[in-house]
């Protein structure tokens, strides 16, 4: 039995973690009424148009695999379902125009991504010898460009000064992750081809966006790009310095003495679910503070999904508000709070869900912050 028939027959074990669902209160976006359409639209029976608005209602979250018996991939089987959609042109309202300012821009945004690069990086950022390439991925870029002149300013503090930006003009800023969201194959085969040669000249390759790990460690592979470069999250490299983040950690609290805050980690989906690589922001934040963080939900495994997943803030705004809200209605936050979220991807979704008086930050931006006493030295 194919695994798309396996959630078609199930009676929707995983309903109850499904955010989409719950947030919206819509019964079509469980993975049984999902997949069901699916295999309605495959036979005939329903149209394509109708089963491709369906098929797009999923952040990729992955709470679904939790209480699932059959270790389902889900958001593996909508990108194969959306494809199947796309070659029969049947392409819904969210996903076209994201299409669209992707063929005008070159990214889901529809920004000047090399003009972001260009405004926050020094010119010697871009052609050291390292072979370790930071890439800020396209969101970062068109959201909070600011960030790579800080993720640089840190690496420079560490004693990590030979990580590079990826090189101006002739390096695309998006990696396909947005056109594998939304059915567009080929075009994802064309962002992979694009760059696959750059990332494989590097030795090591670090994001700190969930969205783009997804996409080059598992999505390329699936339009034939395998990367050999070693891919590591921000935090996972962060960690290769840990004890220098210690020193400026304690550096800067020598200085500016702070109050201590309440650490709380938002546990992205992209991160501890689909990567498995969250764990290292915790350690990263303990480094340079001395403070556990805790996390945002009950436990790492049941953290909220912030809406923003597989670009779903894009394609249906709503409806990834409305999961947002949903994710963060129980959160209670001390006065000292402070969330931070390891995927810079998470950011912009969880601040617009979570009161005005929490701070909400990606990792960088806390530490750029934290350690801000010795990095403007
Ligand atoms: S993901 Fe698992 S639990 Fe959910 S519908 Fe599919 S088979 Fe059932
Ligand atoms: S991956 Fe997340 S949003 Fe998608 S069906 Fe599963 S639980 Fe729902």
């Amino acid at each position: 039995m194919s695994g798309s028939t396996t959630c078609a027959l199930c009676p929707r074990m995983c309903r109850f973690t499904c955010p989409v669902t719950a947030a919206t209160a819509d019964e079509t976006a469980t993975p049984t009424a999902m997949m069901q359409t699916w295999g309605l639209a495959k036979d005939g029976t329903m149209g394509w148009a109708v089963a491709a608005d369906a098929l797009q209602r999923c952040t990729g979250c992955e709470a679904c695999r939790t209480p699932c018996e059959f270790d389902q991939d889900v958001p593996s089987m909508l990108y194969e379902a959306r494809a199947e959609a796309w070659e029969h042109e049947a392409i819904p309202a969210g996903a076209k125009a994201l299409h669209e300012r992707f063929l005008r821009s070159g990214n889901p945004f529809g920004a000047d991504l090399d003009a972001e690069l260009e405004t926050y990086a020094d010119p010697a950022d871009f052609d050291r010898k390292g072979r370790v390439l930071y890439w800020p991925g396209c969101r970062e870029l068109a959201e909070q460009p600011e960030r790579v002149a800080d993720v640089m300013a840190l690496f420079k503090a560490l004693g990590a000064d030979h990580v590079t930006l990826p090189a101006r003009d002739d390096v695309p800023g998006c990696c396909g992750g947005p056109l594998m969201a939304i059915g567009d194959r080929a075009g994802l085969g064309v962002a992979a081809a694009g760059l696959h040669q750059y990332f494989d000249r590097q030795r090591t390759w670090v994001t700190g966006s969930g969205s783009c790990l997804t996409t080059v460690t598992k999505g390329w592979s699936s339009v034939g790009q395998e990367v050999h470069a070693e891919v590591l999250h921000l935090a996972q490299y962060l960690l290769f310095f840990r004890d220098q983040l210690a020193e400026l950690g304690k550096k800067a609290m020598e200085i500016a003495e702070p109050a201590l805050p309440t650490l709380i980690v938002h546990d992205a989906c992209s991160l501890h679910r689909r990567t498995a690589r969250g764990e290292a922001v915790y350690d990263v934040l303990e480094a340079a503070t001395g403070l556990r963080a805790e996390p945002f939900g009950p436990d790492v495994e049941r953290t909220g999904c912030c809406g923003a997943g597989d670009f779903h803030d894009l394609t249906r705004p709503e409806a990834a508000a409305q999961v947002a809200q949903w994710s963060t209605r129980d959160r209670r936050y001390p006065a000292t709070a402070r969330v931070i979220t390891g995927d810079v991807g998470c950011v912009s979704s969880l601040r617009r869900a979570i009161p005005d008086r929490v701070p909400v930050q990606d990792l960088v931006g806390f530490l750029a912050d934290w350690l801000s006493p010795v990095l403007r030295t």
